[in-house]
């Protein structure tokens, strides 16, 4: 019997590192609402990546809509968003009554492009608009050109948040991708390189990051005034991490290099072994970026007659999970009506079933395939996909 591959599943440490500081908090009864395994794990956390400020929160959704309030974002303002990347990122958008700008990708790092960026900016300021945000994603572990984006939003004035909830251990020139912008966020949800089960963290870079984590600590915890009763100034929210859920984090903490040297080895090895495929090929690598290769991911050419729902398709054949590469934002119906800027002027559907269009996201969209990148997979498991992909080539008499 074969057993069931993931995309990407929870693997604890082998030492079982959590269990002993979840022992630790049930010892100590620091079962909630705080305790060390938090403040040490925001503490381990800026140690590890140099960031300012850290603070543990229940989501990286949550992470992102603090940053947005830090910001100080509200009804009726401007928020340009990466269009390529899951809803979470533009969603905390709304929670504020804000506007959503979604802008496209490049191929180069398939995150959001500097130039549309820069672009949009003059296009707005020509007309006296501004956005108060700029959030940018590193997708599937991919570095953006962040030193371009930052450079962009200081020259335009524009708070940064970068989400780095897919891109924990990915490191550009030398620095942790989250510690580029303003805020950074990461999320531990049970899918991604390091999990605390649910959970995220933001990561607070400015100059005043003292006073910034605090405010948010202190929304993120119902905004309750330091007065002897229940005292309230301002709306809050239930949004601390749990000192459970937190020592599962700092035992994750221990093997998070761990990780990103198995994914990195999946990613070569899917690499080498389907190199051979014609009309295949792989997520970009960018320059001077040591990528944490969360997810790998294939593009197919667009007259590659193997098309993504046929990979899709015969994987679940065999019991092996995969996954479309996300649906950009522009393309959601939830979304509909935001606007969305690209360097490709004239925009038109290329796929009626999935609405996918011409844009450089909407292709990524249209035919990428994530492909299972389970640390916890052996090679033999890996051979086992990658001979499911060379029969459909074959098929195809290719
Ligand atoms: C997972 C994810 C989030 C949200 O994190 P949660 O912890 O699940 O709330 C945000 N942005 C991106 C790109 C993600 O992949």
């Amino acid at each position: 019997m074969k057993h069931h591959i993931f995309l990407a599943s929870p693997h604890m440490s082998e030492e079982g590192f959590e269990q002993e500081y979840i022992q630790e908090a049930f010892e100590s009864n620091w079962i909630a609402p705080l305790g060390t395994n938090v403040t040490e794990f925001e503490k381990e956390m800026e140690q590890k990546l140099g960031a300012g400020k850290a603070v543990a929160l229940s989501s990286g959704t949550a992470a992102i809509h603090m940053a947005l309030k830090a910001i100080g974002i509200s009804q009726g303002d401007l928020v340009f968003c990466q269009s390529l990347t899951f809803s979470a990122s533009a969603n905390p958008i709304t929670y504020e009554k804000a506007v959503p700008v979604f802008i496209d990708s490049e191929s180069d790092t398939w995150n959001m492009d500097p130039k549309a960026l820069k672009e949009a900016l003059e296009a707005y300021e020509r007309v006296g608009k501004k956005p108060k945000a700029v959030i940018v994603v590193h997708l599937y572990g991919i570095c953006a050109k962040i030193e371009e984006i930052t450079e962009i939003c200081r020259k335009h004035k524009v708070p940064l948040i970068e989400d780095a909830a897919e891109s924990l251990g990915t490191i550009y020139r030398g620095r942790y991708t989250g510690t580029f912008g303003d805020y950074g966020i990461i999320s531990f949800n049970g899918n991604k390189i390091i999990t605390t089960s649910g959970g995220g963290m933001l990561l607070v870079n400015t100059e005043d990051a003292v006073e910034k984590a605090e405010k948010v600590l202190y929304w993120a915890t119902q905004a309750r005034e330091p007065a002897r009763w229940y005292q309230h100034t301002e709306i809050g929210y239930n949004y601390r991490m749990s000192n459970v859920v937190a020592g599962i984090g700092r035992g994750q903490l221990k093997v998070l290099d761990r990780r990103v040297e198995k994914k990195r080895a999946i990613f070569e090895f899917y690499q080498r072994r389907l190199a051979g495929l014609s009309g295949l090929s792989f997520m970009p690598m960018p320059e001077n970026a040591f990528c944490n290769c969360w997810l790998s991911v294939i593009q197919l050419e667009k007259d590659c007659p193997v098309k993504p729902l046929d990979i899709m398709k015969s994987l679940e054949d065999e019991d092996v999970e995969s996954r479309p590469v996300w649906k950009p934002m522009h393309l959601q119906p939830v979304f509909a009506g935001c606007e969305f800027l690209s360097r490709e002027k004239e925009l038109f559907i290329t796929d009626k079933e999935t609405g996918a269009d011409n844009s450089v996201s909407g292709q990524l969209f249209e035919r990428g395939v994530c492909l299972p990148s389970d640390t916890k997979m052996s090679e033999e498991d890996q051979e086992r996909i990658c001979r499911v992909l060379e029969k459909l080539w074959q098929i195809e008499g290719m």
